[in-house]
């Protein structure tokens, strides 16, 4: 059976964590930080709270670190019905196993930003958004950014910044507004689940974006963490590894497209003739589309491997997808270009052609676009596309 704890014992638990984090976390230091350190050292933040009063209380131990982060995030100098609140948090928690102390303190800023509000009690105090904890969200949503623009910079050629000015002001900037998008749920990225069509000039759901990553209230507790999720929004996926073909579907792209012309697309490259595999070399040979597999494929004017010149008559010109680049205008060294897609072996060549030079078909009914690496565009490409 069941014991209903009483409330006394939360009123004394309150009561002590009020004071602990008090003397913790000084009011002179600027919210934010006081925010971040919460954050960064909650689960230490605990454990010393539980050495320092080590009185008898019969709550559990994910109960108080509940009840340590809502009371930190809950506005200042308000009250709520705590029991309740923790009882309706832990409900969320990962079914069966122990929920670990970073799940329930996810929980507690979701809840503060408004997720699973719906639900919530009819409580007028509890509707509101929790300041403290929309700060906490941004902080999680910097960092991510910070983490996603290391793993964009080494993608960059060599003399390219990322940004003009400092990284750490396009982080903040980028976080105010990608947190109040993923909190309000009202994510402007022009970007669709993949089964909602287009209908006119806008789409079924009849939204600037319908994507579950990018709608804090889509947030399952039991797929993934909270910093997953808003390692999802920001740059498509979660691991530490960049995807660029999921990066152009997430909430940074918009933002990086506009301020510093990143661009995700299908880029024009060169198959080598000689040093690809054999299988692709096949393909080619019999007018087929070789694989990206066992191709050895490159931008310049020569194979980088085997130093074989590039040539439109012989050389397969292939397709990349989600490559990241930076067109001319914009400082990089791409150029959009039109092309014939030869109808029956895929090969790129410019529309100036009447007939493939690899297999001799004519010329498709309609032009393609695709950017093509021109690092020395002042001399255009002429060169290798007028033989
Ligand atoms: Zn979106
Ligand atoms: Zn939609
Ligand atoms: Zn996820
Ligand atoms: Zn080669
Ligand atoms: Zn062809």
């Amino acid at each position: 059976m069941v014991v209903e704890k009483n409330s006394a014992s939360w009123q004394t638990a309150v009561s002590n964590i009020s004071r602990w984090l008090h003397d913790q976390f000084l009011e002179n230091v600027p919210l934010e930080d006081r925010i971040g350190r919460f954050l960064a050292s909650f689960t230490q933040n605990l454990d010393q709270f539980i050495a320092q009063y080590p009185e008898k209380t019969d709550l559990t131990r994910p109960e108080l670190a509940l009840l340590m982060a809502v009371v930190f995030l809950y506005p200042a100098e308000e009250t709520a019905d705590w029991q309740q609140l923790v009882k309706q948090l832990l409900a969320h928690a990962a079914n069966g196993k122990a929920p670990s102390n970073e799940a329930l303190l996810d929980l507690a800023i979701a809840y503060g930003c408004g997720w699973q509000r719906a639900l919530a009690m009819r409580d007028h105090e509890t509707e509101e958004r929790w300041h403290r904890a929309i700060l906490a969200l941004r902080i999680m949503v910097e960092g991510s950014l910070h983490q996603t623009f290391k793993l964009i910079i080494p993608l960059l050629p060599y003399q390219i910044s990322l940004f003009s000015g400092s990284i750490k002001e396009w982080g903040r900037f980028y976080s105010n507004v990608i947190t109040l998008e993923l909190l309000n749920n009202r994510c402007r990225c022009g970007k669709h689940k993949q089964d909602c069509k287009k209908k006119g000039d806008s789409y079924v759901c009849g939204r600037a974006c319908c994507r579950d990553e990018h709608q804090l209230a889509a947030w399952e507790p039991k797929v993934c963490s909270l910093q997953a999720f808003v390692a999802h929004s920001i740059r498509g996926n979660a691991s530490s590894q960049l995807k660029t073909g999921a990066l152009a579907t997430s909430m940074l792209y918009p933002l990086l497209n506009e301020d510093s012309g990143i661009t995700v697309d299908s880029v024009e490259f060169k198959v080598c003739g000689r040093c690809s595999d054999t299988a692709v070399l096949q393909s080619i040979a019999q007018h087929q589309e070789p694989k990206s597999q066992g191709s050895v494929m490159y931008e310049g004017n020569s194979c980088p491997e085997c130093d074989a010149p590039a040539n439109r008559q012989t050389t397969y010109h292939k397709a990349r997808k989600n490559w990241i680049l930076i067109p001319y205008e914009l400082g990089g060294a791409y150029e959009m270009l039109d092309r014939w897609r030869c109808p029956r072996c895929r090969n790129l060549f410019p529309i100036t052609w009447t007939a493939c030079p690899i297999c001799a078909s004519s010329t498709p009914q309609r032009k393609t676009n695709i950017w093509v690496y021109s690092p020395w565009l002042q001399y255009s490409d002429e060169e290798e596309d007028s033989r």
